[in-house]
């Protein structure tokens, strides 16, 4: 629980699929080759410039079948069941329940390096539920799915909560670690892991080298660490830390709570970004209840929110960024191809300013001219859905 890589399990009560076919990339990411499900938008102007529904084809079980797909995520449990069927396979019914997970859980060990689908097949058989495990998503890779169930166009899906990822649809030619037989389709997926990425052009300062360097992964998910939900807030209180220490921003004495690593959190710090209130009021309760500043000057507060706004729109552009870059690489922005880009995750979903600054980011970067051929949207139904479906396509799993 709580690691980066969180997981979808689906059951197919009729028929159980039988595995995922899974390739190196150049990239060191993973390739999945799948014929992802029919969108139900299904171009009804005929443009035949994007992907079409028969290029990535719908190869659902015609049967009707009732789905349920798993989504374990950071702090809750998210449950899915559909009724998938009928010759073009949409989904019928769709229920979503939540639940939160027991702290006791999630600090537990009981889980770490043994096989999750085992541990939930043995627990449903020993509630007398007759529901094997089907499969097991990528969360990301799931939202991808999801997400051209929705838009034949959806060409990337990106995870942006407490961990980033990104996957896309390649030209299954153009992955040339891939030594299989061509799959159908004719595309595959890539799941990037793009939260490992690295380079000397990332604009690294001091404060992410420390909290790399003391973070339980050091030299590991760099982009991550610029970028995710479970970062942010970090990063902003080792700036103001190096603040108090040297400019004695809140005062003479550096207040002790500033000196605990990861006590403020990213929906603090975009309750303090986003307070628009004349004397940033939420800043000042902020400082108290999290830091133990009980006086602060509302200079200090604009400070302190000039601190997350620079933190966020970083973490934001890079993202922004990472975007791009897959769009270029498809070659989808010069051949002016319409793109859906499905974005999942908490950071995206509840942090408003992140979310405007990913948007303009990539606005400026591709220009007027090609902008409007991109769409960036949040995900209609998260990777749960994706798992669902991937559940009810058993002929894909030799
Ligand atoms: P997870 O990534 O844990 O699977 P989510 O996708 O729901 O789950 O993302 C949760 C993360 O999103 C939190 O850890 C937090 O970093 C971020 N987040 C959630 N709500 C907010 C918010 N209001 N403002 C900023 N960040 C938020």
């Amino acid at each position: 629980l709580g690691g980066h890589k969180r997981r979808h399990w689906e059951k197919g009560d009729e028929q159980v699929p039988q595995g995922l076919n899974l390739a190196s990339t150049s990239s060191g990411g993973r390739g999945l080759d799948l014929n992802l499900p029919a969108p139900i938008d299904d171009d009804e102007d005929g443009d035949s410039s994007s992907s079409s529904s028969s290029d990535l084809g719908l190869n659902l079980s015609d049967e009707e079948g009732l789905y349920y797909g798993l989504n374990l995520r950071g702090t809750n449990f998210l449950i899915l069941r559909a009724r998938l069927g009928g010759k073009h396979g949409h989904i019928a019914e769709l229920h979503r329940h939540e639940v939160s997970i027991p702290s006791n859980l999630m600090v537990s060990t009981s889980g770490v390096g043994k096989d999750l689908v085992d541990d939930i097949n043995r627990a449903l058989e020993k509630q007398g539920v007759d529901m094997p495990v089907s499969a097991l998503v990528n969360d990301t890779v799931g939202d991808l799915v999801g997400g051209r169930y929705y838009s034949s166009d959806t060409v990337v899906a990106v995870t942006l909560g407490m961990t980033t990822n990104a996957a896309y649809v390649e030209p299954a030619e153009a992955v040339p670690k891939w030594h299989g037989p061509l799959p159908k389709s004719g595309e595959m997926v890539i799941n990037m892991e793009w939260g490992n990425f690295s380079s000397s052009h990332l604009p690294i300062t001091e404060f992410d080298t420390c909290l790399d360097a003391e973070s339980s992964n050091p030299g590991d998910r760099i982009f991550e660490k610029l970028i995710s939900g479970m970062y942010l807030g970090e990063i902003v209180r080792r700036v103001l830390l190096k603040m108090a220490k040297e400019t004695a921003l809140f005062g003479e004495s550096v207040p002790p709570k500033l000196k605990m690593p990861y006590v403020l959190r990213s929906p603090d710090m975009a309750a303090m970004h986003q307070d628009t209130s004349e004397d940033r009021e939420v800043v000042g309760e902020k400082l108290e209840c999290i830091f133990g500043i009980t006086v602060s000057t509302p200079m200090v507060r604009e400070v302190v929110a000039e601190v997350c706004d620079i933190v966020a729109e970083r973490g934001a552009r890079l993202a922004g960024a990472g975007i791009v870059g897959i769009l270029k690489k498809l070659g989808r922005i010069e051949t002016r191809k319409r793109s859906v880009v499905t974005v999942e995750g908490g950071l995206y979903e509840h942090y408003r300013l992140f979310r405007n600054y990913l948007h303009s980011s990539v606005w400026e970067m591709l220009g007027s001219e090609f902008s409007d051929n991109v769409v960036i949207e949040h995900s209609h139904g998260g990777s749960g859905i994706g798992a669902v479906l991937l559940a009810a396509l058993p002929s894909r799993f030799p």
